[in-house]
């Protein structure tokens, strides 16, 4: 069999790390079993559904490697809704209903405080044909909703094992509003239908909506796909993400600098028990993916450990990999040598044009009065060029026999005049790309 998922968001705001997830192992899950991913636009409501959010979201699966293999938008499938929800209508499985929204509130309020669920009462099953003629002639607009059931639902999820519901625990689900439009329910089912979508992968806030949508797809002639329904990230503090509370997004994630596959490396793991490392290779982890790793606890989405993991990812990077991208921020005529002296210090790859500076443009150090003599010393024991790897400790050994200074105090007036910071790469392979030109002249105090 070859499966065929979807990835189906709702064009309604930014994605977040919460989406990227869902995303992400909807991709592994196909490109490991060489199947069809969906990108699919939940994008029915016309209110919070926009172009510009849409665009946003293809641009954030691109920049994070996740290709689609077709995209469908909702808004063009209005028909085939039209056409299921007759077909239903005939065969009598949605009905019509009338109540106002403070009603269906007022209804829900009691329930709970006589200790019942909130479960509609199914009152407008209730109407004659005739009452339901007058109040749609009386200009009364129907909502409709969709008779579920009242057995057992059962389905087989790759993440919870055997999931049961009963029918008559859940609400019939309204399915097309008052004004004609389609909630999500069913055009999600349809689709899924005529799109031959093998496998639902999504999130646990649609476990009782996949109990529904099973009658749903029995009801239209099918049979429902597999589902797998993962845990939802929080935040650090527990919160849920959502785009709605300002979650970080993937967007600015990457304005600040994160890289595509530390996110993809993290959230491929996160969740499951297995080490979470970074991996330079979407398919290497779709080739270690697993759906069954997913456990049943709330993964919690850390920052500060994708920022760990970003800059552990920048330090495996070969500069092979890295040099038009390098190109791209200012920093030129980088070598190999540059790229491998640096990198240890990098927490990402945009700190490298920090260095590419240090080593490469003009710098005028600040030398303190009581250092000055120091500096002199310093610069006439300069050897002279060609430099490698072996003239910082040359040099400061015979810097620090002259000057009797040693240790901090040996080193750190000299990193601080050379590179005008307190940390940064090892001086050894800094020492031989700023030069006995520039490392002269900085020694001067000079701009150089
Ligand atoms: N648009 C829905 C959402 O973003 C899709 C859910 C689904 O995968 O069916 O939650």
């Amino acid at each position: 069999m070859t499966v065929t998922a979807r990835f189906a968001p709702s064009p309604t705001g930014l994605m977040h790390i919460g989406n990227a997830r869902m995303a992400l192992v909807n991709w592994l899950f196909v490109k490991k079993l060489g199947g069809t991913l969906i990108l699919r636009l939940d994008d029915t409501d016309r209110e919070r559904t926009t172009p510009a959010f849409a665009n946003a979201i293809q641009e954030d699966l691109q920049w994070l490697g996740l290709q689609w293999d077709r995209l469908e938008k909702q808004s063009e499938r209005f028909d085939a809704y039209d056409t299921a929800f007759e077909r239903l209508k005939s065969d009598g499985r949605v009905y019509p209903c009338f109540e106002s929204s403070e009603e269906l509130e007022y209804k829900r309020r009691r329930a709970l405080r006589a200790g019942r669920a909130p479960i509609y009462d199914r009152a407008a099953l209730a109407l004659s044909r005739e009452n339901i003629n007058a109040r749609i002639e009386n200009g009364e607009q129907p909502h409709w909703r969709f008779k579920l059931n009242h057995s057992k639902i059962t389905f087989d999820d790759l993440v919870r094992g055997t999931v049961g519901f009963q029918g008559e625990k859940l609400s019939d689900p309204v399915i097309v509003r008052a004004d004609g439009t389609y909630l999500y329910m069913m055009p999600s089912a349809v689709d899924d239908i005529d799109m031959r979508v093998t496998h639902v992968i999504r999130g646990e806030d649609h476990v009782s909506n996949s109990a529904i949508q099973v009658q749903l797809f029995e009801a239209l002639g099918n049979k429902a796909p597999t589902f797998a329904h993962l845990t939802l990230l929080t935040d650090a503090g527990g919160a849920g993400l959502s785009k709605r509370a300002g979650s970080l997004s993937l967007q600015d994630l990457r304005d600040q600098g994160m890289e595509a596959m530390a996110v993809n490396s993290l959230l491929a793991r996160l969740g499951t028990s297995e080490d979470i490392e970074p991996s330079q290779c979407l398919s290497d982890l779709a080739s270690e993916f697993d759906m069954a790793a997913f456990g049943r606890a709330t993964p919690k989405f850390d920052e500060e450990r994708l920022w760990a993991l970003n800059a552990k990812l920048i330090h495996d990077t070969s500069f092979g990999m890295v040099a038009d991208r390098l190109r791209d921020i200012g920093v030129e005529t980088a070598t190999e040598e540059f790229w491998e002296t640096i990198r240890p210090n990098l927490n990402k790859l945009s700190d490298a044009k920090i260095w590419y500076d240090i080593c490469f443009a003009d710098t005028t150090p600040v030398i303190v009065e009581e250092d000055r003599n120091f500096m002199d010393q310093a610069r006439r024991l300069l050897p002279d060029e060609p430099w490698d790897e072996t003239t910082w400790s040359s040099w400061t050994s015979s810097v620090k026999d002259a000057s009797g200074r040693k240790g901090r105090s040996l080193f750190m007036p000299l990193r601080l005049v050379l590179t005008g910071l307190e940390h940064g790469p090892e001086l050894k392979g800094l020492l031989p790309l700023i030069g006995r030109k520039r490392v002269s002249a900085r020694l001067k105090g000079k701009t150089g």
